[in-house]
């Protein structure tokens, strides 16, 4: 098997595959010369979020591995996935600039052929937040579609974005608890210049909807504003933040100040504490979080 070329990142092409048959095959010969494996897991409708991660795959390993499939089980209602969006040859064309490698695109009975009845489910970590709001099926959906996704990639390095923290917690406790060989790789929140977290559900706001989903930044700035001004309650800082989501007439389906490990809510605003947000801004859903670091942000 020859050996994967490094692509220049002007590359408009990438290698797509379908099958984990095809994808274990393209990676056997880089992977027995001693190449390093990169797994960004995604749902597509690439932004800058997405392309991060894929930056930092490139940068620490030698061959970089996008995944891209539309969970069906994650997803909570039938609406959001129906609308969820989906344009494989932008994201191909986008992830080749990356200077990605493989793109694995199965089609969905490949990753849930006739008779799959296994599930992986976390406990602890996702009974709060995201969790108790989605139901618990969201996070088994997620579980169970990224142990499914390391397994057949077998990545050295996986990455995922601090934009949905509790995820990403929930994803390391799994390699931990299952003893999967793979780094997890936690990389920043990319946003727009207004601050809005880029999320692929940003491209439903209306132009009025999307003026008032910056209320959420805003929102945990206040936050983190209150903590740097002196405020300890988390109620002063709670506060804070609802008034800017109360500006925007935006009722949050949560508002919290928790452990960044554990995610249980802190008495006080001292050491690290994790802002976090959820809210409905029309019919779209979005969520946002901010590390308030030792009372100042
Ligand atoms: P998704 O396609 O929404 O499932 O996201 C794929 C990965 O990209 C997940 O690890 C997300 O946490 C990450 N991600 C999504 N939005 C952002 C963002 N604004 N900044 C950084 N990472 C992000």
């Amino acid at each position: 098997m020859r050996e994967l070329e490094r692509k220049p990142s002007s590359d408009t092409h990438v290698r797509t595959l379908r099958t984990v048959a095809e994808l274990r095959a393209a990676l056997a010969g880089p992977r027995r010369a001693g190449r390093t494996i990169g797994l960004v897991p995604t749902m597509g409708a690439f932004h800058e979020g997405h392309l991060s991660l894929m930056r930092h795959a490139r940068a620490d390993c030698d061959e970089t591995v996008v995944s891209l499939f539309v969970n069906p089980t994650q997803f909570d209602q039938e609406a959001d996935l129906g609308a969820y969006p989906r344009d494989e040859a932008r994201d191909a064309a986008l992830a080749a600039q990356a200077g990605v490698d493989l793109l694995f695109a199965p089609p969905l009975a490949e990753v849930y052929p006739p008779g799959f009845a296994t599930t992986v489910s976390v406990a602890g970590l996702t009974e709060t937040l995201e969790g108790s709001h989605r139901g618990h099926a969201h996070f088994d959906g997620v579980a169970t579609v990224v142990t499914k996704l390391l397994n057949m990639v077998m990545p050295d390095v996986a990455y995922f974005g601090h934009k949905d923290a509790q995820q990403a917690l929930v994803i390391e406790r799994l390699v931990r608890d299952l003893d999967l060989p793979v780094r997890i790789e936690v990389c920043p929140t990319v946003r727009e210049p207004d601050g809005l977290a880029m999320s692929s559900r940003n491209a439903r706001l209306s132009a009025s909807e999307r003026g008032r989903a910056t209320a959420l930044a805003r929102a945990l700035r206040a936050a983190q504003e209150a903590v740097a001004a002196g405020a300890r309650d988390p109620a002063l800082a709670r506060a804070a933040a609802l008034a800017e989501l109360r500006c925007a007439q935006i009722e949050p389906e949560y508002l919290a100040f928790v452990s960044p490990d554990t995610l249980t809510p802190v008495r006080a605003l001292d050491g690290d504490v994790l802002a976090v947000v959820a809210a409905r801004v029309g019919d779209t859903r979005l969520i946002d979080n901010h590390l308030l670091k030792d009372g100042s942000a």
